[in-house]
């Protein structure tokens, strides 16, 4: 099969997914050497000028988005593929499957990766909603998670452009029902709580295994977002944390404003499990019991900001001991025998817990901001100690980059901490003009930095594929980690040069010919007529007059002399008969592209005498019906003779 490769840049490997507006491919950037994929509307989209446009505004908000938890846009372009106009996004590749898979394949995922995932996912929406953008669509099959674990949010804003603000229920968004708002589902106008529901749906996805609501028509769907209560997800998984339950409840909420307020504020409580634990726990009993987080480790490691993921761990700092204590005394007074049951309690769980009653495993909180590092170390009866700030590419400035004691280590409750705090690192943006991107990519990476948006733009000074120019400028400080966006050159305009129409006038036909095609221009009729003053042969006059500024390949006419000779002669006739007009109507039906006609005035004894029209015709000069008109004028009843190419065509009588 021959290779099919877009814009002369993106090499299409093979078909990795279809959706409803597109299919998606796999490709090769020649330009960048990297994997892209490329999602290519569906022909009949193609078609939709309106549609186009939206699509084309859409995709261009959704590529400002910058998130680890985003799938990057990275060009959107329209090209040829066998005649047909092709339009096309060009994204990040991501390695790996959808939610959907994942969910179909595990069925029910674990309380730990429900929050790892979610959480990424919310950090998706709260970096695009603070950029004004709602993603309308938010679904599993949205949802990449890549080889490393980490999420990736695709297709922000796309909805917006094929539903049209009012859902259509039609099969190509039959995936999307079951993840719409209530809102979205009446056709309101949806705002970033939208997104926050949807989510909810695919939260309850992951924790169960179903989506809230199904029935066996869309319509039907709707219907019950609008009005009917799911069933708890704990329902379908008892081991569903009680505290995701209840995020996952209030998110699916009917009315938006008793979801949570935002994505941010979603993120807390997903990420403020133990407190909302501790709290559920206060009003049963108050044992001084440190149990550590026994979850097993998560292979994959994340890059983004790791959550504290104990929704198991119970911690009471000492000052919750007291208390207890208080009221062991109280009772102790009062009943002896509950005094030998607590004996009898407290020597099971002495036993039981003595090594480790004071004794806990430090969190990670490596990419935590300081202030969420502190709280959530003196949450768990830890101290914290900032004890230096470090530069570094991998951290954002303020992040926690290092801790010491290490994650996981057993330590005493109260054991100070000590972080390192990322001061990011500032560097200053090489001049990359007159590079390519290949050469600046490299420049870039040497310091911590790579390329952002590009775009393209003609140029009569710099050379096709170098760079022209950057933002932020050369010598401006930027923070390691950020991107450059680049401006590079598509060489310069093609501008359609014109030519100027040389002088043909007195030439010799030969001549004429010979100069029209050396000035690029195309020679179309001869018109022979008599002159005066033009020697025969030469050229009388010319269609497009000389200086005239015409484009490449222009068709010229040329009318040549034949000599006095004819006009004498006509002189002579007129006085014996009336001039007529005549129009032939000549059906020439050969198949050739060019043919010669004559005409000749035969005299009294049907001999062909004079010459009355002598041309080089072509098939464009026929019309539809393979006629050929021709006009010139006779004497009243002179009889003529046509031929074609030197055939005679038959005898007519002007009358
Ligand atoms: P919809 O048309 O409603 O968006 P959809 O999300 O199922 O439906 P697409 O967005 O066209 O359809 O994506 C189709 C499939 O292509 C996805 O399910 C996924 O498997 C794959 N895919 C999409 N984008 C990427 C990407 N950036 N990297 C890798 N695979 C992708
Ligand atoms: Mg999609």
């Amino acid at each position: 099969m021959e290779k099919i490769i877009l814009d002369n840049r993106y090499e299409i490997i093979e078909q990795i997914g279809v959706g409803g507006m597109a299919k998606v491919y796999k490709a090769k950037d020649r330009l960048l050497d990297r994997f892209v994929a490329i999602k290519v509307l569906k022909e009949q989209y193609a078609e939709d000028d309106e549609f186009l446009k939206k699509f084309n505004n859409e995709a261009q908000s959704a590529a400002k988005l910058n998130h680890v938890n985003i799938v990057n846009v990275y060009d959107i372009g329209e090209d040829l593929l066998e005649g047909r106009k092709i339009y096309y996004i060009v994204m990040e590749y991501v390695e790996g499957q959808t939610l959907k898979d994942l969910i179909d394949e595990e069925g029910k995922l674990s309380n730990h990766d429900i929050i790892d995932y979610s959480v990424q996912i919310a950090q998706a929406l709260k970096s695009a909603h603070s950029s004004g953008i709602i993603h309308r669509d938010i679904k599993p099959q949205n949802i990449l998670i890549d080889k490393f674990g980490l999420a990736k949010v695709t297709d922000f804003g796309i909805a917006r452009v094929s539903s049209n603000a009012t859902i259509t229920y039609t099969s190509s968004i039959l995936g999307t029902v079951h993840y719409i708002s209530p809102e979205q589902a009446k056709g309101k106008i949806v705002d970033e709580k939208s997104d926050l529901y949807s989510l909810g749906a695919v939260m309850y996805e992951m924790a169960t295994g179903k989506v809230p609501f199904d029935a066996d028509n869309s319509v039907g769907i709707a219907v019950m977002h609008i009005q009917d209560k799911a069933k708890p997800a704990k329902e379908l998984n008892p081991e569903l944390s009680d505290h995701l339950n209840f995020i996952i409840m209030k998110l699916l909420e009917k009315e938006p404003g008793n979801r949570f307020l935002n994505a941010t504020d979603l993120i807390d409580s997903l990420e403020n499990q133990n407190s909302f634990k501790a709290q559920a726990l206060e009003e049963t009993a108050r044992i001084p019991i440190v149990v550590p987080n026994k979850e097993k480790k998560k292979k994959k490691k994340l890059k983004q900001e790791e959550t504290p993921k104990s929704e198991e761990a119970v911690y009471v700092s000492p000052t919750d001991e007291e208390p207890k204590d208080k009221n062991k005394t109280k009772s102790l007074k009062i009943w002896p025998l509950a005094l030998l049951a607590l004996i009898l309690v407290g020597a099971v769980y002495y036993f039981m817990s003595r090594p480790k009653d004071d004794v806990l495993e430090v969190p990670t909180v490596i990419n935590l901001s300081q202030e969420m590092a502190v709280k959530e170390l003196e949450k768990r009866g830890l101290k914290a100690n900032i004890s230096r700030t470090e530069e570094s590419d991998d951290y954002d400035k303020g992040k926690v980059m290092k801790q010491d004691p290490e994650a996981n280590t057993e330590v005493k409750i109260g054991t100070t901490v000590n972080l390192v705090i990322s001061a990011g690192r500032e560097v200053s943006v090489p001049d990359l003009a007159g590079l390519n991107l290949t050469e600046a990519e490299e420049k870039l990476k040497e310091l911590g930095l790579s390329i952002g948006r590009t775009s393209t733009e003609y140029s009569d000074q710099v050379e096709k594929d170098l760079i022209i120019d950057q933002n932020p400028r050369s010598a401006t400080n930027l923070q390691a980690g950020s991107k450059v966006d680049l401006v590079i050159s598509a060489g310069p305009e093609e501008k359609i040069e014109n030519i100027e129409v040389p002088n043909l006038i007195g030439m010799s036909e030969e001549q004429a010919e010979s100069l029209i095609s050396q000035y690029g221009l195309v020679l179309r009729n001869v018109d022979y007529r008599e002159s005066e003053d033009v020697e025969k042969g030469n050229v009388i006059s010319q269609s497009i007059s000389e200086g005239t500024q015409v484009a490449p390949q222009s068709q010229i006419d040329l009318v040549v002399s034949t000599g006095k000779k004819e006009k004498e002669k006509d002189k002579e006739e007129n006085q014996t008969g009336q001039v007529k007009n005549v129009d032939l109507r000549l059906n020439i039906n050969n198949g050739k592209d060019k043919f010669n006609v004559k005409i000749y005035k035969l005299d009294d004894n049907d001999k062909r005498s004079d010459i009355l029209y002598d041309q080089n015709q072509t098939s464009k000069d026929l019309d539809e019906s393979q006629v050929l008109q021709l006009n010139f004028q006779a004497i009243q009843n002179t009889k003529f003779e046509v031929l074609v190419d030197d055939e005679s065509y038959g005898v007519y009588t002007v009358n």
